[in-house]
């Protein structure tokens, strides 16, 4: 074991002198409370090792010791339904209370075992093992660990067992002999192994319009959500948690306000899963920094969650991670660096903030696991720019590494116009490979029409200057009829209140079939203009006042009345044409 004695402490980052060698990304345990800590920095004999809890009240002199093995957490089946610490220790989730100082590992329950292999198999790392399953709660698998392979010489009978509990033993080729658990040690700042990326193929759909049709992000994409406070960030990433259709949900909270973070530990857990009627916990793991933990820890958050998304997606699941906020993640990013007096880049990060974004983000991927079977990760992460100024280096370094940029905008948010996404500064570049989902949805002209909603939607905001400074009235009613238009897919479509019961949630179905109509009105009342129709009359058939309401109107049990509506819409366009015929004549 190394040891090395400290000579200064700057917060969460102290120097030590050792005669021992240490490694980089060690864990170390710090004085006489054996703090949690990690070997950041060697030079000669002097090691840096950043503290994951309060410093106060260590003194030059005290003792680290290094444990020779790389900071870790503990990955099995005791992570679903819990809420851990920035280093998976578990909080209680009434209080989000600091844990007890000096722990690792997630508390050991047990579970139920049943072997999948028998004596004499020969594994190759992250086959399947077993199953795990508690009184209450879902079936889990559990994984041999990725660096571990070789034949099975012992396996247990079905039975209760801790999750550390040895349940098999495996001889690799050198003859060297590994207990093996239900759960498994994997270093944090290390991916974890895959078989190969495959192409992303399909969408994590969301059940909101916005991001579903206009701005989708591919299951196994990467996401980012830069918006001012108040936009509705945090609404938006638990609309996300409950209606995403991933597998698993790896919720991090980092280091948002004490009291906010709270808000999300209090509702998460009370949540209902709408898929099973059970609790959504039951399918969520909540790592949780609130700004009054160590920022160290609040550094360590961001690796930790993605490991164990990671662990999940390589046991052939579809995990979506959310993380809000990543700003806040890369001012602790700024403070530690700091402390440790390296010079500051742009608004004071640290040179490293891109590459540390690049880590984070390109661990998301549609993946074939080491056991052939495909998983995906999902990254979305919100970021909080100060004074909602995009240009600042946070948003700009994730924008290089996401794929789809879901823009909060305030004056959509002031308006109360949700989710605040602004369509014309917001992308997406899933595009491509999503078409041939649409098509199986029936929906083939998903992509045109689309396109098309966007059209409106930039000659709206070009118009709309126009208008007001000459008036709506004075434009051609071609342009008025392009305002009419834009309106009604900005209200009937765009717009989707979280907390509506017929809306909150949105089916491919409804979706489809939604835009499909808007489409058409868009198609009929383009011919009745041309056919010199007064637009008013248009903008008063009754027709658009049920088309404008559709949304809170016509539910998912009812999309039968889609049907109806759009009959109404072709029988009001007739009359409409033949009254204008026999005006003419
Ligand atoms: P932020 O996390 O960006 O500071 P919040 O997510 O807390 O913002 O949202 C602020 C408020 O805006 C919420 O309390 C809620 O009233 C409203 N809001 C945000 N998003 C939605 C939404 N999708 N549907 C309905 N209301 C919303």
């Amino acid at each position: 074991m190394s040891e090395a004695s400290i000579t200064w402490i700057g917060g969460s980052v102290l120097r030590a002198i050792t005669k021992d060698s240490f490694q980089i990304n060690e864990a170390a345990l710090v004085g006489e409370q054996k703090l949690l800590g990690e070997v950041i920095r060697i030079k000669n004999q002097e090691i840096v090792v950043q503290v994951y809890e309060d410093t106060s009240g260590l003194r030059p002199g005290d003792l680290v010791t290094g444990n020779g093995m790389p900071l870790a957490v503990k990955l099995g089946p005791a992570l679903l339904g819990n809420i851990f610490d920035g280093l998976l220790r578990p909080l209680t989730s009434a209080t989000g209370t600091f844990i007890q100082s000096g722990r690792i590992a997630p508390a050991v329950k047990s579970f139920h075992f049943t072997p999948k292999i028998e004596s004499g198999e020969l594994l190759t790392g992250g086959t399947i093992i077993g199953a795990a399953q508690q009184q209450e709660g879902p079936l889990q698998h559990c994984l041999l660990p990725p660096s571990i392979s070789g034949k099975v010489i012992e396996v247990v009978e079905p039975g209760e067992y801790s999750d550390e509990q040895t349940v098999c033993v495996i001889e690799n080729s050198q003859g060297s002999q590994h207990k093996i658990a239900m759960s498994h040690l994997w270093s944090v700042r290390q991916p974890r192994p895959i078989a190969e990326r495959l192409p992303t193929d399909r969408p994590l759909l969301t059940g909101q319009r916005i991001l579903d049709c206009i701005f989708p992000l591919a299951s196994g994409g990467r996401a980012t959500m830069p918006g001012g406070f108040g936009t509705g960030k945090t609404v938006l990433l638990e609309t996300l948690a409950k209606w995403c259709d991933a597998d698993i949900i790896i919720y991090v909270g980092c280091g948002e306000r004490g009291n906010e973070m709270a808000g999300v530990l209090r509702e998460l857990p009370q949540l209902e899963d709408p898929r099973t009627g059970r609790s959504l916990m039951e399918r969520t793991v909540i790592i949780a920094n609130t700004s009054n933990m160590p920022v160290a820890a609040r550094e360590a958050s961001i690796y930790t969650a993605v490991t164990v998304a990671e662990y999940f997606r390589d046991l052939g699941l579809r995990v979506a991670l959310m993380a809000d906020s990543t700003t806040r993640w890369a001012e602790a990013l700024r403070e530690v660096s700091g402390s440790l007096g390296e010079i500051p880049s742009e608004a004071g990060y640290p040179a490293y903030l891109s590459s540390r974004l690049a880590d984070f983000y390109e661990r998301a991927g549609r993946v074939r696991t080491l056991f052939g079977q495909v998983g995906s990760l999902s990254i979305i992460g919100a970021v909080s720019p100060p004074s909602a100024d995009f240009s600042e280096p946070v948003t700009m370094h994730t924008k290089r590494y996401v794929r789809v940029f879901w823009a909060l905008d305030a004056t959509r948010a002031q308006a109360r116009f949700y989710p605040a996404i602004h369509p014309l500064q917001s992308y997406s570049e899933d595009i491509d490979n999503l078409v041939a989902f649409w098509k199986e949805q029936d929906h083939p002209q998903w992509l045109e029409q689309r396109r098309r909603f966007l059209t409106l939607l930039e000659e709206q905001n070009r118009l709309e200057r126009m208008a007001r400074i000459v008036g709506k009235d004075a434009l051609p009613p071609r342009q008025q009829h392009i305002l009419l238009c834009a309106e009604l897919i900005n209200e009937a479509f765009l717009r989707q209140s979280a907390f509506s019961e017929v809306d909150r949630y949105c089916s491919p179905a409804r979706q489809a079939v939604m835009m499909q109509l808007i489409t058409r009105f868009i198609e009929l009342s383009l011919e009745a203009i041309e056919k010199k129709i007064d637009i008013e009359r248009i903008t008063n058939l009754p027709l658009l006042r049920s088309m404008r309401r559709m949304n809170e109107d016509i539910g998912e049990d009812d999309l039968k009345k889609f049907d109806l509506l759009r009959v109404e819409m072709e029988n009001e366009f007739s009359k409409l044409m033949k009254q204008e015929f026999s005006d003419v004549s």
